[in-house]
C-alpha cells in the first residue's frame, strides 16, 4: 500500500487561491477560520493522517472485523487510532458549539475528511457516518433528543449509523418493511431486520445510535408512509437495547468497515421528525453520505496516483521512443512512456479535478447551512441539488477508472496484494454502489433535477459556465479551452431538450439515457473546474512566481484533460441520442444463455 503523502499544497492552492477560503468564512459568519487556523487544521490532520491512519490502510484490509456472538472486534490499531481522533477533538470540528462541537464550518471538515478518507477509508467510515447521524438530529430532532445524543455524537464517545436497506430492497426503500409500534410511554418499538449496515458494530465507541426508517401501523405505503428513528445501542438510562449484530459480511473490499446485519426485536426507538416524513429527513443524512462517497472516489484517485507515480519513477522498462532518457541504467524508468504518462495523467486530472469540484461543494453546503443572505442561500441549495448526484456517481466512477490505472502502471506487481493497489480498486468499488448507485443518481439527476426543473437546474450552472467564458474569450493563454468548454455548455443544454423531448413521446427514454448523460454531466463540469484553475495557475505564471513547476503542472494537466478526457463526452453524446429502442427491443425471453 502506498505510504499516503498529503497534498497540502494542492489543498491550498484549491482553499486559498481558487477559493478564497477566508472571504468565504467572512461571508457566512465564520469570522474565526482565518487562513492561518485552516492551515494549521490542514497540517495537524495531515500528520494524523499520514502518521496513524495509512499504515492502518493494508493491516485493515488483511484482518479484517471479526464476528463473536453479536460483538464486532475491529483490525488490530483502529480502536486506539480512534481514541486518539477522539482525544484529539477532531470529531467535535464542525459541530455546533452549544453541543461540545468547535463550530467550524463544515466546508473545513471537509478538507480533514479527504485526508482521512485518501489515508484509509474503511476507518473513515466510523466517524463519517456519525457525522451524517448528527447532522439529521441537529436539523430534525427535539431539543430533548439533541442534548442527549448530541453532546455525547459530537465528542466521539458514541458513534452512528444510517439504517435503511433490507433484504428485499435498497433502491426502492418504498418497500421496506420494519415497522414501529408506539410505546405506552411514547417511545416506540422497532422491529425488522436491516443490512448491509456500515459501523453497525465495533468496539471503538461505548454506544451506537442508529438512525433507522420504519413503517408505523397503518401508514400509507410506499415512500410517503415511513417514518425516521434514533434507536441507540445502549439507552440514555444504561439498559442495552433489543437491537444486535447478527452477522458480518465477507466482501470485496473496506474489510475495516463491519458491514452489518442488525437485528431489531422490538428496541427502543424514539420518532425523529414529524410521522410519515422519514424519508425526506432522512435525505439530510443522504445526501450528506452522498458527498462523503463522492470523496471516496477523489481519495481513490489520489492514493491510487501516489502510489502508481512512485513506482513509474522508479521501475525500469525498455527505452523511451525518443532515445534513451536514463543512459546511465539498464532502462528507462517507464514515465518516459506516453501510455503510462497517459494513466498517471489521467488519475491527476481526476484526483485534483475532483478535489477542487468537492471544495467548491462544501462552501455551498456551508452557505446552505450559515448565509444570511436568503438569495444566496437558495442559490447554493439548488446548486448543490444539482452537483450532488453528479458528483456522487462520476467522480466514483473515474475514481475506480484511476485505482485501475494504479494497478495497470505497476503491471503484474499491481494484481498482487503486496503494492496495495489491488485494495484500492476493491475498495473503491463499493462507491458505485452504495448511497444510491450510478444508475439510481442518473436517474435522479437527469430526471428529477432537470427535466422535472425544466431544465432550470442546469441552467443554474451552465450559466456561471457561460459567464466565465464570456470573461476569457480573449484570454489567449487558455483560449482553446474556453472554445471547447463554450461549444460544449450550448451542446449539453441543447441535448437537454432533445432528450425531453423525446421523453415526452418514451418516458423510457430517460432511463436509457441518463447513465451517458450524467457521465457527459461530469466531464463538463470537471471541464468548468479544470478551465479555472488553468486561468488561475496561468494569471501567477504570469505575474511571476518561485513555484514555477506547481502551477504549470496544472496549465499541463488542464492541456491533458482537454485534449485526451473530455472528447469522451462525444461518445457519451452518440449513445444517448441513440435512443432507447435496440435496448428495449429484445424480447425477456431473449436474453438467453
Ligand atoms: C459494503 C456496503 C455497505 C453499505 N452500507 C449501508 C449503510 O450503512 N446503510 C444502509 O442503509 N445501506 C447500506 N448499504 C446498502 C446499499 O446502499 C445498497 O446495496 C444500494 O443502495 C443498492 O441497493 P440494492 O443492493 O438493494 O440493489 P437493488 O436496489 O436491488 O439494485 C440492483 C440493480 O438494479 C438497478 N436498479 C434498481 N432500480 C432501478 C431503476 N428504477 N432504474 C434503473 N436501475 C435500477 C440498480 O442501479 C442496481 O444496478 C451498503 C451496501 C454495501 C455492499
Amino acid at each position: 500500500m502506498p505510504a499516503y503523502k498529503a497534498p497540502l499544497r494542492d489543498l491550498q492552492f484549491v482553499m486559498h487561491e481558487m477559493l478564497n477560503a477566508e472571504a468565504h468564512y467572512q461571508a457566512i459568519g465564520a469570522e474565526d477560520a482565518s487562513r492561518d487556523m485552516v492551515d494549521a487544521i490542514m497540517g495537524e490532520a495531515a500528520k494524523f493522517c499520514e502518521e496513524v491512519l495509512s499504515p492502518l490502510n493494508q493491516v485493515g484490509d488483511q484482518e479484517g472485523c471479526t464476528w463473536n456472538d453479536g460483538e464486532v472486534t475491529t483490525p488490530t490499531g483502529f480502536k486506539e487510532a480512534y481514541k486518539q481522533w477522539v482525544d484529539n477533538g477532531w470529531p467535535s470540528l464542525a459541530q455546533p458549539t452549544e453541543f461540545g462541537g468547535q463550530g467550524l464550518p463544515d466546508s473545513i471538515g471537509n478538507v480533514v475528511s479527504e485526508m482521512v478518507s485518501t489515508a484509509n477509508w474503511a476507518w473513515g467510515m466510523y466517524p463519517g457516518l456519525s457525522h451524517g447521524a448528527m447532522n439529521t438530529i441537529e436539523l430534525h430532532g427535539t431539543d430533548e433528543q439533541k442534548e442527549v445524543y448530541l453532546s455525547k455524537l459530537v465528542s466521539g464517545e458514541w458513534t452512528g449509523t444510517m439504517c435503511l436497506t433490507e433484504p428485499h430492497c435498497g433502491s426502492d426503500l418504498g418497500t421496506l418493511k420494519s415497522k414501529a409500534e408506539e410505546n405506552a410511554d411514547g417511545s416506540y418499538a422497532i422491529s425488522g431486520t436491516k443490512i448491509f449496515i456500515s459501523s453497525g458494530e465495533h468496539d471503538m465507541a461505548e454506544n451506537i445510535v442508529h438512525i433507522v426508517l420504519a413503517r408505523l401501523p397503518g401508514a400509507p405505503e410506499g415512500t410517503k408512509g415511513i417514518s425516521l428513528f434514533i434507536v441507540p445501542k445502549v439507552l440514555p438510562d444504561g439498559t442495552r437495547n433489543d437491537v444486535k449484530c447478527g452477522s458480518i459480511e465477507h466482501k470485496m473490499g473496506i474489510h475495516g468497515n463491519a458491514t452489518c446485519v442488525m437485528n431489531f426485536d422490538g428496541a427502543k426507538g424514539f420518532l425523529i421528525g414529524p410521522p410519515n416524513q422519514g424519508l425526506k429527513c432522512m435525505f439530510t443524512f443522504m445526501n450528506f453520505a452522498r458527498l462523503g462517497t463522492a470523496m471516496q472516489g477523489v481519495a481513490s484517485a489520489e492514493l491510487s496516483f501516489q502510489g502508481a507515480l512512485t513506482y513509474a519513477r522508479d521501475r525500469l522498462a525498455m527505452r523511451s521512443l525518443t532515445g534513451p532518457k536514463a543512459p546511465e541504467k539498464a532502462a528507462d524508468p517507464i514515465i518516459v512512456h506516453p501510455d503510462v504518462r497517459r494513466m498517471l495523467l489521467t488519475q491527476k486530472a481526476f484526483a485534483e479535478g475532483g478535489r477542487m469540484m468537492m471544495m467548491h461543494a462544501s462552501q455551498m453546503v456551508d452557505q446552505v447551512k450559515y448565509s444570511k443572505d436568503e438569495a444566496q442561500k437558495k442559490e447554493a441549495d439548488d446548486l448543490l441539488g444539482f452537483l450532488t448526484p453528479i458528483a456522487k456517481a462520476f467522480l466514483t466512477e473515474v475514481g475506480t477508472e484511476a485505482a485501475n490505472h494504479g494497478v495497470q502502471v505497476y503491471g503484474g506487481h499491481g494484481y498482487i496484494q503486496e503494492w496495495g493497489m489491488e485494495q484500492i480498486v476493491r475498495d473503491n468499488r463499493i462507491a458505485q454502489l452504495y448511497e444510491g448507485t450510478t444508475g439510481i443518481q442518473a436517474l435522479d439527476l437527469l430526471g428529477r433535477k432537470v427535466l422535472m426543473t425544466q431544465g432550470e437546474s442546469l441552467k443554474n450552472f451552465t450559466k456561471i459556465v457561460h459567464k466565465f467564458c464570456k470573461a476569457n474569450a480573449e484570454n489567449e493563454a487558455i483560449k482553446p479551452m474556453v472554445t471547447q468548454l463554450a461549444t460544449l455548455n450550448k451542446e449539453w443544454g441543447d441535448l437537454t431538450m432533445q432528450i425531453g423531448m423525446k421523453a415526452m413521446q418514451n418516458r423510457e427514454e430517460v432511463g436509457g439515457a441518463a447513465v451517458d448523460y450524467l457521465m457527459y454531466s461530469g466531464y463538463a463540469v470537471l471541464a468548468y473546474y479544470w478551465a479555472l484553475m488553468a486561468e488561475k495557475a496561468q494569471a501567477t505564471l504570469d505575474a511571476g512566481t518561485d513555484e514555477v513547476d506547481f502551477y504549470q503542472s496544472k496549465v499541463t494537466t488542464a492541456k491533458f484533460y482537454f485534449d485526451r478526457i473530455l472528447p469522451r463526452t462525444a461518445g457519451h453524446k452518440g449513445c444517448m441520442l441513440a435512443g432507447v429502442d435496440s435496448t428495449m427491443a429484445m424480447d425477456e425471453a431473449h436474453f438467453a444463455f
